[in-house]
């Protein structure tokens, strides 16, 4: 009887599932995603357009600049007296200069606001010690000059004030070099990433590791996404690497991304993270970078990035990278190496931070971030830094859209703070307010210029 029962529900169950199945697919079949922009409110972005390449072609140079723009000329650029070059550009006779500043100024806006501080005669000695007695430093501390640059097309927004850099500060560097020490030695006893436990400690991707001289390829045992691994060098000490050595782990890391696209054909957005040391988030000491490729997009502040070059390309109909680049050298901020660019960034996320440029990632790209990685590391004691690396899509040009919002080879690079520092490098206002740089990028690209110059010898 029981048993009757159940087939009959059973019986039931299938006519009625029969029943439901030839009402609703026919539904099914016109189904489709919501579409997102639907309603009153219509999103402004509309999707990538096919831009012109990147390209490194000479442009004018900051000579050219100073002596076409300007009816004054400047020694030497800082950011306390930019507003005023602006307003001279503005009013450049030169078309060259007036197109450059209509470009300019889409992009940024520029402004400069006095403020005074009233010091009550029981401090000024103590301001004075501060500054080095030096006779010009107190007026400086009563009347402050803060520039604010402002990206309309990112809405990252900058502020300045050089003077804060002349705050009293605690030297770290010596403590610092020493803690990197300490922390090397002690993790290299147990480290999995080193040469004779990779093998056995770290996972694997579908395609094996990617191996070469110093570098291989490991599968995050942790993932954040679909396709996430790490290249480690094959030596642990995060300082002690030199550029062959840098050079092969990019190498390691650009294989890896191929191999990932020849099995999945819609990973074609290429990105490489990379933090040194724990006090800029790294989880080892081992060195390592972190390699992604993803599908529809690259992630968020990428893909702001990417979206105003959009903007750009709509209304000047030219290539966003290439003429943001040729703003900063007109300005004196950038440093070439064959075909690649350095700037330092007018609109900095985090102090000192620099971007390196290139239509691919080439040699060039990769060593000229290697010359800004030992300008922080050996020249300015800074001894852990952040790097973001955004490559163009993996699509072959045959592919429908290859082209469309196509990114160049594209690094953004800062230092994080003192190595052995309790205090964090970032604070409630550059994580959701606005930056505060107090370091001037004329100083830090001067660094960078210095650093290519000593070391690119030869290569
Ligand atoms: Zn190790
Ligand atoms: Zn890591």
């Amino acid at each position: 009887m029981l048993i009757k029962l159940r087939q009959r529900e059973v019986t039931l169950c299938a006519g009625g599932l029969f029943l439901a199945a030839l009402i609703f697919v026919p539904f099914l079949s016109v189904w489709k995603r919501p579409d997102k922009n639907h309603g009153e409110y219509q999103r402004s972005f509309q999707g990538y357009s096919v831009w012109p390449d990147y390209r490194n072609n000479p442009s004018r140079s900051h000579h050219w600049f100073k002596k076409t723009c300007f009816y004054t000329e400047y020694q030497q650029m800082e950011i306390g007296i930019l507003a005023d070059v602006l307003k001279q550009w503005e009013n450049a006779q030169d078309s060259q200069c007036r197109e450059l500043f209509r470009k300019f100024n889409f992009v940024f806006s520029v402004r400069e606001t006095p403020t005074n501080v009233i010091i009550p005669a029981s401090f000024e000695d103590k301001i004075n010690k501060w500054l080095g007695n030096k006779k010009d430093a107190f007026k400086e501390v009563t009347h402050q000059v803060i520039t604010s640059v402002f990206n309309e097309l990112t809405s990252e927004h900058t502020i300045y004030n050089p003077l804060r850099a002349k705050r009293p500060m605690t030297k770290t560097s010596h403590q610092d070099r020493q803690y990197v020490e300490d922390i090397t030695k002690e993790s290299a006893q147990n480290c999995d990433f080193c040469e004779g436990s990779y093998k056995r400690f770290t996972a694997l991707d579908p395609f094996g590791r990617v191996e070469s001289k110093h570098s291989y390829s490991v599968a995050n045992a942790f993932k954040y996404d679909r396709w996430h691994s790490l290249v480690l060098l094959r030596n642990h000490h995060p300082l002690k690497w030199t550029e062959e050595e840098f050079l092969d782990m990019a190498n390691t890391g650009l294989s890896w991304m191929k191999n990932v696209n020849a099995i999945q054909k819609d990973y074609v957005y290429p990105i490489i993270f990379w933090d040194l040391l724990p006090h800029a988030m790294a989880s080892q000491i081992h060195p390592h970078i972190h390699v992604n490729v993803r599908p529809d997009q690259y992630y968020g502040a990428q893909e702001l990035w990417r979206r105003a070059g959009e903007t750009y390309f709509r209304e000047f109909g030219s290539n966003y990278f290439k003429e943001l680049k040729e703003l900063h050298q007109v300005l004196g901020l950038t440093v070439d190496l064959g075909t690649a660019t350095a700037f330092a960034n007018l609109n900095p996320k985090h102090e000192t931070e620099i971007i390196v440029l290139s239509r691919t990632p080439n040699k060039d790209f990769f060593r000229l971030i290697y010359y800004v990685l030992r300008t922080y590391l050996d020249d300015l004691d800074q001894l852990c830094f952040s790097m973001a690396i955004t490559l163009p899509s993996l699509v072959p040009d045959s592919y429908m859209n290859a082209d469309r919002g196509r990114m160049p080879a594209f690094a953004r690079i800062t230092s994080r703070g003192s190595a052995s520092s309790v205090k964090g490098d970032l604070s409630s206002m550059e994580m959701y307010g606005v930056s505060n740089v107090n370091m001037e990028p004329w100083t830090m690209i001067q660094h960078v210029q210095q650093s290519v110059n000593k070391r690119s010898v030869g290569g």
